[in-house]
């Protein structure tokens, strides 16, 4: 069964920053269960690093992932997701 996103980013090495939030992420874990974090967007536009030093704090490329949850950057209190 496939590994929803959250789950993944639980299980990077190092906080994810921007890119835990960021449409263009790709999360994969390999076989050994090391947890990788591949930028969508470097195989069209080469400022972007295709594996991103995380955590990432700025970054002009970022667009909101509109799905799911993000564990790593949890809703302020009081906020509902
Ligand atoms: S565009 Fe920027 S924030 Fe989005 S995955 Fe790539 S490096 Fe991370």
């Amino acid at each position: 069964m496939a590994e929803d996103r959250g789950e993944l980013l639980v299980g990077l090495g190092a906080p994810a920053g921007l890119c835990g939030s960021c449409r263009f992420a790709l999360l994969n874990r390999t076989r050994r269960g090391t947890v990788y974090l591949r930028c969508g967007l470097a195989t069209e536009d080469d400022r972007f690093a295709k594996y991103p030093r995380l955590p990432v704090m700025e970054c002009s490329g970022f667009r909101q992932f509109e799905g799911g949850t993000d564990p790593v950057r949890p809703s302020p209190p009081g906020v509902a997701r």
